[in-house]
């Protein structure tokens, strides 16, 4: 990071696999998808298929899991040529509700660090995905009364951290950063001269894998746990004017 930072008024957090877990739910249902099909006929490639399918659909049905639950019908749908039933239709349906249904399970060292942080710091939630879904996660989550301002975005670029920074009077100096994904948590804030710290969570979705150039890599520090966050604060904060 830089030296001669402002000094940081203000931490975003992402909120999958960066406060709970959701990843390895979404590993858990593509496998259960992948099984069904394979019940169903001879599709090696299922899971790859739901998957790129989803990614493609997200210009038009959004991040989440409505839209892969679609994406595993209309998958479903091509693999047998039309031919799947009703029934297994549903039973497709079925696992995508079951992600709606898991619990919500912080990340170990999250809610003691949320509370240690609340109070020296303005936290703000910044989360993409289905709105209802998310907003069941941050409910389940029990973290919402550390937070001044909790957004949930369909996108996250450079234009979404710049209103949202500005909805709440900040320069983009003052705020810290932290999440999972360096190419919607890490690039774009620190595009804008933001702050940012990079959590990895075991297993990174494809979509969100990118390659970063040395100069970006200079720009972010990494932490292995989110325990760390308050001492790598007191660094950063020494650091600032
Ligand atoms: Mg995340």
């Amino acid at each position: 990071m830089d030296k001669d930072q402002m000094k940081i008024t203000t931490i975003a957090f992402d909120g999958d696999d960066t406060l709970w877990h959701h990843e390895n739910y979404f590993s858990e249902t593509k496998a259960r998808f992948h099984t069904l099909m394979n019940e169903l006929g001879d599709y090696p490639d299922a899971e790859e298929q739901a998957s790129e399918r989803h990614i493609a659909n997200i210009p038009l049905w959004g991040y989440g899991v409505k839209s892969f639950t679609l994406a595993m019908v209309e998958t479903a749908i091509t693999l047998t040529s039309g031919k799947i039933i009703g029934s297994d239709i549903e039973r497709i349906m079925d696992i995508g509700r079951s992600l709606y249904e898991h619990p919500v399970i912080l990340l170990d060292h999250v809610a003691e660090t949320i509370q240690a942080l609340h109070g020296q710091y303005r936290l703000l939630l910044i989360t993409k995905g289905d709105l209802l879904a998310q907003e069941m996660k941050i409910a389940q989550s029990k973290l919402a009364p550390f937070f001044e301002g909790i957004e949930i975005v369909s996108e996250k670029n450079v234009e979404t951290y710049e209103r949202v920074f500005k909805r709440y009077g900040l320069k983009a100096g003052e705020v810290l950063m932290v999440g999972n994904s360096v190419k919607s948590d890490i690039l774009p804030p620190i595009m804008l001269g933001a702050q940012a710290i990079h959590i990895p969570y075991y297993v990174t979705w494809k979509y969100e894998q990118v390659e970063t150039t040395e100069t970006e890599q200079g720009k972010f520090m990494v932490l292995p746990d989110i325990k760390e966050l308050p001492r790598a604060l007191q660094e950063i904060e020494k650091n600032s004017i």
